[in-house]
């Protein structure tokens, strides 16, 4: 009898779905602490605060009335109302309801985007240093990625110059993350005035644009693509419920976007999900409808988070950080370092790096390359400030002994 593997049955697809670095520096703190070792892990990008108690009343009332049934698959009509409105008071975008589909966060909403719009071969522009879920998305539905780099000094924003000497007449589609996970970076109006002309100039191009980070800003407010003059037919909204309001177990995100996109986003989610959770989009009624006290709460103590954060990374010798005008991330650029040993090791790459500092000093973060900017490495600070006064001591007493 020959011998059956069936991992041999497995598709190519799967081979691209590496989430990697996060997932195996998480496991490694979990792993270290199993063991006994004092870790601090900076690696989640996950609110450490509760979701609020209205928002968990609503729910909770919700499956009492009976809620819990299936949605129809783009939402209960009563949100996407509410989310259409949102939209338009908060973003100065104009989508109807008919043009919103809830999903099963945010994840969902730029699968079903990808997953509708991209075929085998057709090009998709992205702003490195990105979140890695889209590499890995854009390559599930057979498209091609397009990698365009920004560095520190470039406050991490590609310039258009760059993004407009990409496009081919196989570009499809651009994604837009601002605020950004990993580097807090967020793109002004006039920045945006000028992608969007690039994207216009096309016959058949679109934006992506993911707004999840919404609501953690520190200086300013949020510009949406797709509120720009001829952007609306352009863009597809993807935002959710997960960071702004604490409640990324929930999974509840939406897409805004023309009809005949949105219903094709409908069909590609109703094969695979149907649709989301009927009692969360409840409680979302009430996140939205109901006070923001505990929203504004956990950003005051984020933006607190970061003003340490930038004032123990800027003292520590070759690390480079700019600002950071929004979300928990700091993402400091370490190619200084990059080299120097630490007795027999050499931190020739900062995967290299994260391992050392997680195994010998305690202090778990994510190496670059995740996110496709190998020169930096990921903190989150959606942790608490005793944890994050530990961990920077502990990382600048770390790379301050490397030769
Ligand atoms: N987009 C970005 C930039 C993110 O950082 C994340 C989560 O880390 C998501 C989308 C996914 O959000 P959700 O939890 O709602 O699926």
């Amino acid at each position: 009898m020959t011998s059956f593997d069936p991992a041999s049955l497995l598709t190519a697809r799967t081979q691209s779905a590496d989430e990697g670095a996060i997932i195996r520096m998480a496991q490694k703190s979990r792993d270290l602490r199993a063991k006994g070792q004092d870790v601090v892990s900076l690696t989640v990008g996950e609110p450490d605060f509760d979701t609020p108690l209205n928002i968990q009343e609503a729910a909770t009332k919700a499956m009492r009335e009976g809620f819990t049934h299936y949605s129809p698959v783009a939402g209960i009509p009563e949100l996407r109302a509410a989310l259409s409105k949102k939209l338009k008071d908060e973003n100065g975008l104009d989508y109807s309801p008919a043009e919103i589909c809830l999903t099963n966060g945010a994840k969902q909403a730029i699968s079903n985007a990808v997953l509708s719009l991209i075929d085998h071969g057709d090009e998709v522009i992205m702003l490195a240093p990105f979140w890695v879920s889209y590499e890995i998305t854009v390559r599930f539905a057979g498209g091609t990625p397009v990698i365009l780099h920004a560095s520190v000094d470039e406050a991490y924003k590609v310039p258009a110059r760059r993004i407009a000497e990409a496009v081919t007449p196989r570009t499809k589609l651009l994604i837009l993350n601002s605020p950004s996970n990993p580097t807090g970076a967020v793109w002004s109006r006039a920045e945006l005035e000028e992608i969007a002309a690039i994207v216009k100039a096309h016959p058949r191009m679109m934006v992506l644009s993911d707004e999840i980070y919404e609501y953690i800003m520190f200086e300013g407010k949020m510009v949406s693509i797709g509120s720009l003059p001829g952007m609306k037919e352009r863009t597809i909204i993807a935002n959710g419920f997960s960071k702004g309001f604490a409640m990324t177990g929930w999974r509840l995100g939406y897409t805004a976007a023309v009809e005949p996109i949105t219903k094709a986003m409908m069909r590609m989610q109703s094969t695979i999900t149907t649709g989301a959770n009927q009692f969360v989009q409840r409680a979302a009624l009430e996140a939205l409808a109901g006070p923001r006290d505990e929203v504004e709460h956990m950003r005051q103590r984020y933006q607190q988070r970061r003003d340490m954060v930038l004032k123990g990374l800027r003292a520590i010798p070759g690390v480079k950080i700019g600002d950071i005008p929004a979300t928990f991330y700091a993402f400091p650029d370490v190619s200084a370092l990059l080299g120097k040993k630490a007795g027999n090791h050499v931190m020739d790459t900062t995967d290299r790096l994260c391992d050392w500092l997680v195994e010998e000093h305690g202090v778990a973060t994510v190496p670059g390359t995740a996110f496709g900017a190998p020169n930096s490495i990921r903190l989150s600070f959606a942790a608490s400030e005793a944890d994050i006064e530990k961990a920077l001591s502990r990382i600048a007493a770390a790379l301050g002994s490397l030769v």
